[in-house]
C-alpha cells in the first residue's frame, strides 16, 4: 500500500486524511499538540456548550455527505436565525434609508444587467474598492464591510477582492448555499466522529509529534497554517518556505457569555457592526436563537479580533469583559448579570486575506513541487466547506500521481 504523510490534525488534516484513507493509501497523520481539531473545539459548561471558534458548516452538498457517512445527526439552524441585524446606530435588519438604498441599486443594477463581468474585481483591488465603484458608500460601509468582516476578522480596506469574490466570478460549478449544518453536541462532535471514522480506517494519528518533513518520503500534505508551514518547510523545500513566510496572520478572539436571562429585543442569527462607531467587536452571535438545545441558559458568542486590534488579545479577561458589557450596552442595549463566560484567544490563527496574499499564492501556484501538497485557510477558502472542498480534491490529486 502507498504510504502518505499528513502533517497536521485540524479541519484539513483530519479530512485529506480520510479522503486518502479511503482511496487505499497508508496515511500517517503527524499533530504538534496533544489533540486533533485545531481551531476546531467545543467547552462544555454548566449552562450549555460554548464553540472555541468556528460555530457550524456552510451546508453544501460535500458537507452534508460529510456528516452523513460519519454517522452524525446533523442540526440544522432554528427559524429565528433566518433573521440578521447589521448595526447603524441600533441593530437592524436592512441599514440603509430609502435613498440610500435606491442609490445602492441605481449603481448595482446597470452593471449586473450588463453582465457578470461588469462586477469582476481587478487585480490588486481591495474589498473597499470594489465596493465603492460596484455598490457605492453606504452599502460598502453598512453592509459589505461588517459582512466581510465577520468572515475574514478584518477591515475590507485591506481584504483582496480578487481572493473573496473572485470563486463567484470562476466557471467552476458552484454549490448552492442552503444554511449552516453542526453536530448536536457542537463542532466537537465533527471532530471525535472524524478521528473515530480515522482509526477505522487505521489511519496512525501520532499526537505530541515534531516530525520533520526531511525525514518522510513519498507524498507529503502539510496541513498547518501558512505561519507553521513556512517553518516546516524552511530545510526541505525552502522557495516555498520563502513564499509562506509573507502571508501575514491575524488574530481573532471569541468570547462566549452566559447570562441570568435572554435578551428578547433582538431575536436572529446576530448582529454584525461596520467600523466608524469606535466599537471593538466585528459581530456577535446569537447562539440561543441560533440552534435549539444546546444550552439551559440564553448565550451569545462575540468575536473581536484582526491585525488592528492584536492588542485585544492581551487584555485580562476582566478588562474584556469589562470591554464587551460596555459595547453590548451600546449595541443591544442590554445590561443581564453574566453566570458564567469563554474566553479563546486565537493568536496568529488566521491568514490575513490581504493584496500581499492575493499575490503570494498567484507564485505559490507557480511553485509546484512532485511530492508537497499545501492544504489549509490560507489558499482561497477560509471556511471548512471550502477547506472539505480542497480536502477532496487533493486526495485526487494524489491518487492520480501516486496511487
Ligand atoms: C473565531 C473563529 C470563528 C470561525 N467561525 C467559522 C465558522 O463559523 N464557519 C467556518 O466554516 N469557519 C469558521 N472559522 C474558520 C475555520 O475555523 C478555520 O479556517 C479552520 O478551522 C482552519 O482549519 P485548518 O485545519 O486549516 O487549520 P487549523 O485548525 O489551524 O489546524 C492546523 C493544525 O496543525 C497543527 N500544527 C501546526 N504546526 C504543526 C507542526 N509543525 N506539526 C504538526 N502539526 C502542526 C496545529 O496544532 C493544528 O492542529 C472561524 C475561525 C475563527 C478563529
Amino acid at each position: 500500500m502507498k504510504k502518505v504523510s499528513v502533517i497536521g490534525a485540524g479541519f484539513a488534516g483530519l479530512t485529506v486524511a480520510l479522503r486518502l484513507a479511503q482511496k487505499g493509501f497508508e496515511v500517517d497523520l503527524y499533530e504538534s499538540s496533544s489533540r486533533v481539531g485545531g481551531l476546531l473545539g467545543t467547552d462544555v459548561t454548566d449552562y450549555g456548550i460554548a464553540e472555541r471558534a468556528a460555530n457550524a458548516l456552510i451546508c453544501t452538498e460535500k458537507a452534508v455527505g460529510l456528516f452523513k457517512e460519519l454517522g452524525i445527526t446533523p442540526v440544522t439552524p432554528l427559524q429565528t436565525s433566518k433573521k440578521r441585524f447589521l448595526f447603524r446606530e441600533t441593530p437592524r435588519a436592512w441599514p440603509l434609508s430609502f435613498v440610500e438604498t435606491v442609490g445602492f441599486l441605481g449603481r448595482l443594477l446597470p452593471r449586473a444587467l450588463g453582465g457578470k463581468k461588469n462586477l469582476k474585481p481587478r487585480d490588486n483591488e481591495t474589498l473597499q474598492t470594489w465596493g465603492l465603484r460596484n455598490i457605492g458608500p453606504h452599502a460598502t460601509q453598512y453592509i459589505l464591510g461588517p459582512a466581510m468582516q465577520g468572515i475574514y476578522g478584518n477591515e475590507i480596506s485591506g481584504l483582496s477582492a480578487g481572493l473573496i469574490l473572485g470563486p463567484i466570478f470562476s466557471k467552476k460549478k458552484k454549490d448552492k448555499y442552503k444554511g449552516l449544518l453542526t453536530g448536536p453536541y457542537g463542532m466537537q462532535d465533527l471532530v471525535d466522529h472524524l478521528l473515530a471514522k480515522l482509526k477505522e480506517l487505521n489511519v496512525n494519528v501520532r499526537l505530541n509529534s515534531s516530525v520533520d518533513p526531511k525525514t518522510l518520503s513519498g507524498p507529503l500534505v502539510v496541513a498547518t497554517s501558512a505561519q507553521a508551514a513556512a517553518n516546516l518547510l524552511k530545510a526541505s523545500h525552502p522557495d516555498t518556505s520563502e513564499l509562506l513566510k509573507r502571508i501575514r496572520m491575524s488574530s481573532l478572539m471569541s468570547v462566549t457569555l452566559f447570562f441570568s436571562k435572554p435578551q428578547t429585543s433582538y431575536q436572529g442569527f446576530g448582529c454584525l457592526i461596520p467600523r466608524g462607531y469606535g466599537l471593538k467587536s466585528l459581530g456577535v452571535l446569537m447562539n440561543s436563537y441560533i440552534f435549539k438545545g444546546r444550552d439551559k441558559t440564553y448565550n451569545e458568542t462575540w468575536i473581536l479580533g484582526g491585525v488592528e486590534e492584536e492588542a485585544l488579545l492581551d487584555l485580562s479577561d476582566s478588562e474584556i469583559l469589562t470591554l464587551i458589557a460596555e459595547e453590548r450596552h451600546r449595541i443591544l442595549g442590554h445590561k443581564e448579570s453574566l453566570l458564567d463566560y469563554r474566553i479563546n484567544r486565537w493568536k496568529n490563527a488566521l491568514p490575513y486575506y490581504d493584496l500581499q496574499l492575493e499575490e503570494t499564492l498567484r507564485k505559490l501556484n507557480r511553485e509546484a513541487s512532485k511530492d508537497l501538497y499545501l492544504h489549509g485557510n490560507y489558499l482561497g477558502g477560509i471556511g471548512l466547506s471550502k477547506i472539505l472542498e480542497r480536502s477532496d480534491m487533493l486526495a485526487e490529486e494524489i491518487a492520480n500521481q501516486h496511487g
